[in-house]
């Protein structure tokens, strides 16, 4: 059976999902699995499709040094095991910068010019490259697709992609690209099929989860986005502040004497739902802590969703659907009462029932504007695209013949 497998690599471990293509192009997952620790204590486990565990293996630290080497065990385990026949590989990589606004075939210039944004997203693009780079070197016959979190937004208008700098900075990229994008489109289209005529409206998607950001999309086309030039901005993440005043990076520089490193380093891991709150990132823990700073933390979160979803809903001029997804939208009900409660003001009312149930719609019927649940998948949207943008390209079919063997 042909397969696509979707890597998604962080930076100490690399997801991947493993999709048959059926006869009609639709995609299945056989395999989800994972390899954590990389580099420390790895550990491979991986699940069938259906949710039945397949492996869950220890190696020492020398045996998985690195993304490449992971990547590397995780397709001899798939090959070895799972007997899959991949005809191609899809990525996830944060940063498309401006000029990707498509998914694309990976070459050698390609992954040199993705090299060009690691700045811009330090935590992720190194590491999205890497098993890429490994994989070109050591199978170039191997389709790979890069599919980019800043596609989905490269649509937006002039007014939501520029910041107030001086217009030179723009041209050389420094603009207002948002992220999640690969999960905001699956869930637009999700929406669609539940829910059409507001899939057709104007929606607000909040992605929360350990990154967490908001989408404003009008007619299933992303407007605006709480997230700018890099991962940083808009909400509170787990260890990210989201908005600050810039005010403040200079002061940490030039009053406290941090160097600009130890304020990204701050920036990206000591901060958010961490910071605030002393006690940990993960909103699981902070519920069920009775410190008062992790209270304060989850209260923080919710005040700050719901600022920034007047701002989405300003931004489209009105609001007809509030989507929540991902770890923390998916699963926490309690989180959503919360952020609920601060929408009130626009008159959405929640089910209590269907929300503890997370059934697909959790506003009550008088709410003026209804409420959804909508888990996301990223991984499936990567396959998706893969396998577009090789359909669009005639060497595919070739290349698909020489890789079955
Ligand atoms: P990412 O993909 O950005 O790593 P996820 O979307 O997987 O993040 O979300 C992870 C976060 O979701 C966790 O850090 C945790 O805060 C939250 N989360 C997951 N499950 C629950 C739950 N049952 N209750 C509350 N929060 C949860």
């Amino acid at each position: 059976m042909e397969t696509i497998l979707v890597v998604n690599a962080g930076s100490s471990s690399l997801k991947f999902q493993v999709f048959a293509i059926s006869g009609s192009q639709d995609l299945d997952c056989l395999v989800r699995g994972q390899i954590d620790g990389v580099g420390m204590r790895p550990r491979l486990r991986a699940a069938a499709g259906d949710g039945a565990a397949l492996i869950d293996k220890a190696f020492e630290s020398n045996e998985i040094p690195d993304l490449e080497a992971a990547i590397f065990e995780a397709g001899a385990w798939l090959r070895e095991t799972q007997k899959v026949d991949l005809v191609a590989v899809g990525h996830r990589v944060v940063h498309g910068g401006p000029d990707f606004v498509n998914p694309v075939r990976v070459d050698r210039d390609i992954i040199a010019r993705l090299r060009r944004y690691i700045s811009l997203a330090p935590l992720h693009q190194p590491h999205n490259l890497a098993p890429m780079r490994a994989l070109l070197e050591r199978r170039p016959g191997l389709p790979q697709v890069a599919c980019f979190d800043t596609s989905f937004h490269r649509g937006h208008g002039a007014l939501a992609d520029h910041y107030a700098l001086p217009l030179r900075f723009y041209e050389e990229g420094v603009r207002r690209y948002g992220f999640h994008g690969l999960s905001y489109e699956y869930v637009a289209e999700r929406l669609r099929q539940i829910a059409p005529a507001v899939a057709n409206g104007r929606v607000i998607v909040a992605h929360l989860g350990s990154g967490a950001s908001m989408c404003a999309i009008a007619g299933g086309r992303s407007v605006e986005s709480t997230l700018g030039f890099t991962a940083l901005d808009g909400l509170p993440m787990g260890t990210r502040p989201g908005q600050i005043d810039p005010g403040v990076v200079l002061y940490l520089i030039m009053e406290k004497g941090m160097s600009p490193g130890a304020v990204q380093d701050m920036l990206y891991r000591e901060c958010g739902l961490k910071g605030l709150s002393g006690v940990s990132n993960d909103v699981r823990e902070l519920e069920a802590s009775a410190d008062p700073k992790a209270v304060f933390a989850l209260d923080y979160f919710a005040y700050r969703v719901g600022l920034n979803a007047g701002m989405l809903a300003a931004a489209m001029g009105g609001l007809d659907g509030f989507v929540f997804t991902a770890g923390i939208g998916e699963n926490s009900p309690t989180m959503r009462a919360r952020i609920v409660q601060r929408l009130a003001w626009l008159g959405i009312t929640l089910d209590a029932e269907a929300n503890r149930e997370r059934r697909t719609v959790i506003s009550a019927s008088e709410s003026r504007v209804p409420v959804y649940v909508v888990p996301t998948n990223e991984e499936l949207m990567i396959a998706r695209h893969t396998l577009e943008t090789l359909s669009k390209q005639d060497a595919f079919c070739s290349t698909k013949e020489k890789t079955a063997d």
